[in-house]
């Protein structure tokens, strides 16, 4: 999957966008919606020396608020 990552250049958030044949363009950042992003190189062929282990750490999206 042609999957790029993108870095902002105002608040440096790192964001990795699926970008499909000329179907859809990252034109602004999803944190700041500033337009100032950059593509950064894709690191495929990178791999880590030693034991690799992992662990699938999911970020679930906290949804917390007072009063209810
Ligand atoms: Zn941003």
């Amino acid at each position: 999957m042609p999957l790029f990552e993108f870095e902002c250049n105002n608040c440096k958030h790192r964001f990795e966008e699926l970008v499909t044949s000329s179907s859809k363009r990252v034109e602004k950042c999803p944190e700041c919606e500033d337009t100032g992003i950059r593509k950064l190189v894709s690191a495929g062929s990178i791999k880590p020396n030693g034991s690799a282990s992992s662990l699938g750490s999911y970020q679930a999206p906290s949804c917390s608020s007072g009063g209810g």
